[in-house]
């Protein structure tokens, strides 16, 4: 038999890390190096805040990292005090906590040298013989059987109606995940781009008295709640194209019960995703996704109380519309908006722009070096939706060529092309730990080779 292989995993956010501590369970799996740019292993961009009202927006028995241990969170948090639960909910630090709780054990408990940390920015990824060769930002290579891409959410693009004075600024926050961004204290009026989840968690730990947050987007729609006791609903049998699916979540959702109709989808979502056609895609994408979107990904009922007090009182005002300019004047930022279906022009003046737009997809906009590499080389490609990379139903990447590139997986929110509902942990768990089988196949039809 020939010598232990080395799998890189790049990104050691929920998706890398559960990638990684699969692959070194297995007592005949490869060495794996976790490469993570970011201090902090296994917390990624959801669970790095330490904010106590940035709360999960899934309920806690539906966050077991494992897809075969449904209640390995519960039993976590009955073991370990200093939490509270929000009516079913924990905040995502205490999440956090556990993800790096389950790294540490893998530390203790794996063979010295199996689970290896690496923090340093990974920059190319490139073939090397059979394999691959991943450079770091520091100049170290790492030559590797199989790499696993689990780069997360990228960040939104930055508005191409903002004046490049306004990007270059302090006044304009183009990371919404950045824990320490913050704003001048004396900041009163706010715009914040988008008004999905990303704008409730900019308002909630960007919020001082006297502050007013405008908050924009096309269609001005904000997340539902979830309802205050865990909600189970009759099956729907899914099946036919966005709009027969559609009428189907609205018959079931007749008596009040949307949330459960909804929930009720959940297991089909992929295989929906999968069965429609291209032109099924695009079309749920142009026309129901916002609907979708704030139907499916949910809010804390404390949060969305929060939210519902703060929108009463006017220091949070939700538009629908359209941002044509931002510009920087001597003393602030000048906003021009087209309110939804008017044809004038309203001006807004405001002390900072947050860009809430939401994960990007389309990987030309992305700036990201290892990325712009990985595409200009043909090594991965584009999805058809312009929603992440494309993988095939194994998230293997497809380079340009169109086949799979072998020993080169995605999991997480970059394969949202292929599968859509793939950015949150009852997902994430059961591909990571599919991805991580496929690897551990391919390293052991290698060995015996
Ligand atoms: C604010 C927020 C809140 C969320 N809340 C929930 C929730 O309550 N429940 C839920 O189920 N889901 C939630 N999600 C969805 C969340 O995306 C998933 O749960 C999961 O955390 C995604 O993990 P990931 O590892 O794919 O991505 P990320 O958490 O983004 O991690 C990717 C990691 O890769 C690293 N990285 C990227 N590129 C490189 C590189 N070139 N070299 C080295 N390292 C690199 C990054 O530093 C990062 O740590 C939330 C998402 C966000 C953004």
């Amino acid at each position: 038999m020939s010598q232990r292989p080395t799998v890189a995993v790049i990104g050691a956010g929920f998706s890398g890390l559960l990638t990684a501590l699969h692959l070194a369970a297995d007592p005949e799996g490869p060495t794996v190096r976790l490469i993570e740019r970011a201090k902090a292993f296994g917390r990624g961009a959801a669970y790095s805040t330490g904010n106590p009202d940035h709360l999960l927006n899934v309920r806690v028995a539906n966050m077991s990292a494992f897809p075969d241990d449904r209640e390995h969170f519960t039993r976590w948090l009955a073991r370990h005090e200093g939490w509270s639960s929000h009516g079913g909910f924990v905040t995502r630090g205490v999440y956090g906590d556990y993800l790096q709780d389950l790294l540490r054990e893998a530390l203790e408990t794996t063979t010295p040298g199996r689970l290896l940390l690496e923090q340093d920015e990974a920059v190319d990824v490139e073939r090397s013989g059979e394999g691959w060769r991943v450079r770091l930002a520091l100049g170290r290579e790492i030559d590797a059987a199989a790499v696993v891409l689990a780069l997360g959410v990228l960040r939104p693009a930055a508005p191409s109606t903002a004046s490049e004075a306004l990007l270059n600024s302090p006044r304009y926050i183009g990371d919404p995940w950045d824990s320490k961004a913050k704003l001048e204290d004396e900041a009163s009026d706010v715009l914040l781009l988008g008004t999905g989840l990303t704008m409730i968690d900019a308002a909630v730990s960007l919020w001082r008295p006297g502050r007013r947050f405008w908050a924009i987007s096309r269609r001005g729609l904000t997340p539902r709640q979830h309802a205050p006791t865990s909600e189970q609903g009759a099956e729907i049998a899914p099946h036919g194209s966005p709009r027969e699916l559609l009428a189907e979540i609205r018959a079931a959702s007749a008596d009040g019960q949307w949330r459960e109709a909804i929930d009720s989808l959940r297991p089909h979502v992929q295989s929906i995703w999968l069965s429609w056609s291209q032109a099924e895609r695009q079309s749920f994408l142009r026309h129901l996704r916002p609907w979708w979107d704030v139907h499916r990904h949910r809010l804390a009922p404390s949060v969305a109380r929060r939210i519902s007090l703060l929108m009463r009182g006017r220091e949070l005002v939700v538009r629908a519309g359209e941002v044509t300019s931002l510009s920087l004047t001597r003393d602030n930022v000048e906003v021009s908006w087209r309110p939804r279906g008017g044809r004038l022009v309203r001006r807004l003046g405001v002390a900072a722009v947050v860009n809430c737009a939401g994960l990007l997809g389309d990987l030309d906009r992305a700036s990201e070096p290892l990325l712009q590499r990985l595409l200009t080389r043909g090594v991965i490609r584009p999805d058809p939706c312009r929603l992440g990379a494309e993988v095939d139903i194994g998230s293997r990447l497809i380079g340009a060529s169109g086949r799979p590139e072998p020993g080169l997986f995605a999991v997480g929110p970059l394969t949202r092309g292929a599968f859509w509902e793939i950015t949150s942990v009852p997902d994430i768990r059961s591909q990571a730990a599919g991805a991580a089988q496929a690897i551990l196949s391919g390293v052991r039809r290698a060995r015996a080779a």
